[in-house]
Order: structure tokens, then sequence, then C-alpha cells
């Protein structure tokens, strides 16, 4: 049987090692192989659980936000909603739920979810059957738009960079027989993107940039430069990115070696917070503050929907959720490693949370 390990070794011995961003792609994103195509990804049963899995309250946070936003848009009487890299559809499906308690939301709202994986679309079908989908976000139509993104950016594409004897060098997948191995060869033009601070790092460091990341960021904001507009970006990362080696694999909840079972494991890299807003911004975006998940959600008022979920079910079901309400917003758990930013359209008020 084929893998995608097989394909991967057969390429790298016809063109030579290649780099981390199209390790990972191929990895992610194989249309018969890849991690989204073939696994069963998220929840307490996958390799890894996301904050909307951890709880519905997660959704419907997110989804009174999308009501004021729309009502701070000037409430216009039909707009997209539109998540990009909706998983399972249990995001959307909570929003929804708590937007539509806004008067004329749910007449108003267009779904349009953003997403590579077949598979994954088949399941965001059973729970937002209206939907529409996308292969990105500039084949949504235009028009007025709210655009949230929940650990969307660090499925993205990363280039990784070593530093030796006072040079960069980039990090690189080769193959010993069959085993595949990280190598270092010369940097590519994508290392013009590290920031300066990053770039005199000492030597030994390892620096990472995600274009894939940057461009997504400057085709939100420049499509808000021209519809009114207003994105949530939530994920793990930077407020301020650092040197540091974030490329990591989990499977069935544990850490793996990237490079041992492409394909069978998730990829992913820290978001760099401060680079994704510079690149909207440098689209015409207006960014907020960047903002920890806990702080975010408990501006939102997250612990006052816990507190009356937890007076509604029996006693078992209230540890539960105080359980889940930690999960989302401890500094040891999703609370702090997890940050928020908003990037809008110019002439918008300030969101709330942030
Ligand atoms: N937002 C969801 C899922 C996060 S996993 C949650 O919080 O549970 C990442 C999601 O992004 C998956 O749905 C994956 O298939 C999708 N994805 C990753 N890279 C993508 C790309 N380049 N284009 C479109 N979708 C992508």
């Amino acid at each position: 049987m084929t893998t995608l390990k097989d394909i991967l070794l057969k390429r790298i011995a016809h063109q030579g090692p290649m780099n981390i961003a199209d390790y990972m792609a191929e990895c992610l994103m194989h249309p018969k192989y890849g991690y989204y195509q073939t696994a069963k990804v998220f929840g307490a049963d996958g390799d890894f659980i996301t904050a909307p899995e951890v709880s519905q309250m997660f959704g419907e946070m997110l989804g009174l936000w999308c009501a004021v936003r729309w009502a701070a848009m000037g409430k216009p009487a039909s707009f997209y909603l539109i998540e990009l890299g909706p998983g399972r559809g249990t995001l959307m499906a909570d929003m929804l739920r708590a937007a539509n308690a806004a008067p004329g939301f749910g007449n108003a709202v267009k779904v349009a979810f953003v997403e590579a994986s077949d598979q994954l679309r088949a399941v965001q079908a059973e729970k937002v059957p209206h939907a529409k989908w996308f292969d990105r976000l500039a084949d949504v139509p235009d028009g007025p738009s709210i655009i949230v993104a929940n650990e969307f950016f660090d499925a993205l594409p990363i280039h990784q960079f070593e530093k030796r004897n006072g040079k960069w060098l980039e990090r690189a997948v080769a193959a010993e027989g069959e085993t595949l191995k990280p190598v270092l060869v010369p940097a590519s033009a994508k290392l013009a993107l590290l920031p300066a601070r990053v770039r005199a790092a000492a030597d030994g460091s390892i620096a990472e940039v995600c274009p894939a990341g940057l461009s997504v960021a400057g085709d939100i904001a420049a499509r808000f430069t021209h519809h009114t507009g207003t994105a949530l970006v939530i994920d793990y990362g930077y407020a301020i990115s650092a040197p540091g080696d974030s490329f990591q694999a989990l499977k069935a909840h544990a850490y793996v070696d990237p490079l041992s079972e492409p394909g069978l494991a998730d990829l992913t890299a820290h978001v760099a917070f401060d680079q994704i807003a510079l690149a909207a911004e440098s689209k015409g975006g207006v960014c907020s503050r960047i903002t920890q998940q806990g702080q975010f959600l408990m501006r939102l008022g997250i612990g006052a929907r816990a507190q009356q979920l937890a007076t509604s079910v029996e006693a078992n079901g209230q540890e539960r959720i105080l359980g889940e309400l930690k999960r989302l917003t401890a500094p040891d758990e999703m609370g702090e490693l997890f940050k928020v930013l908003a990037i809008q359209s110019p002439n918008l008020p300030s969101p709330p949370g942030l």
C-alpha cells in the first residue's frame, strides 16, 4: 500500500530535500493522504481538542461578539459570516444559536465556510446544512462580512531557519534510507520576512515565518477596505514574535516527532500575532490589541454564562461546566497561550473584549 511517506521519499529522491513549508502542506493537505483528508481529527477521541469542542460556551461568546459587531457595522440586511477552517462545524453551530438572539441577525446572515478538506466539509454539512463552501477567502463573494478563524492559522505552512556561524540556513526534510530526517540547506528568499529583531538572534537560534498566514491576513484586510467587516483571529502563539522551534506534531493527544509519521499526525506551529497584525495593517486593516484568550472570554461574560449553565444542570454537570470554564480561561491551560486579535475596517468602533 502506498503511503504519504513513500510519496515524499520518492519526491526527495528526485528533487532533493523539501523545505518545512512544503512538507507541512503535503502532510496536512495532500488530496488523498493528507491528515485533514483522512483523520478523525478533533475531540476527545481524536488527536487534539479545540476550544469549541471543549465547551459550547466558547462558541456562544463568539456568537454574541459577532452580533455586537453586526450592530456596529450598521446591521447590514445581508452579510457573510465567514469561518476559516471550520473543523467539525461546532463553533459555527454554537455561534449561530447565540447570535440569533439578536433580532434580525438570523435573516441577514449567510454562512460561508473556507475549508480545504472534503472529508471535513461533509462533517460540517451535518451541523450547518445551509452553509456555502469555498476553497479560499478570495472566492467568497463581495459584501459586508464577519470572519472568524479559530486554530486556522496554526495549520498554515511555515518555513524554519537556523542560525549557524552568523548565517541563517533553512531547515528542510531529507531522506536516509527509508527515514525522513532534518537537514539544513541554503535559506530561501522567505528569510526576508523574518522581523529584524528575530534575525538578530544568537547563533544556534531557530526562527519561523508563515507566508501563507501573512497572505491571508492581508486578504482579510483588503476585503475590509472595500466592504465593511471585522475578523476575529484566535490561536496559540506569540504576541511578539521570538526565535524558537514551535513546529509540532500531535497524535492521540501526545507529541510525536513531526517527521516520523507524515499524514498521520497533526502538524502545527505557533502563530506570530504581531506579524499577522502588521500584514493586515499594511493592506489597510485596523487591528485591535493582541489579548489573551482567558481575558477576552472573561470580558465577554463567560463567567456569568458558566454560572447560569451550572445552575441549570444536574449536580455532576456543574463540575463539568466549571472544568470547561477553567480549561478555556485559566493561565496554565488555554487562557494565556491562546491569543485573540481583531482586524477590521477603518471606520468601525473598537470591538468588545480586546
Ligand atoms: N476551527 C476548528 C478546526 C481547527 S483545525 C476548531 O476550532 O475546532 C484546522 C481547520 O482548518 C481544519 O478544518 C482544516 O481542514 C482547515 N484548514 C487547514 N488549512 C487550510 C487551508 N489552507 N485552507 C482551508 N482550510 C484549511
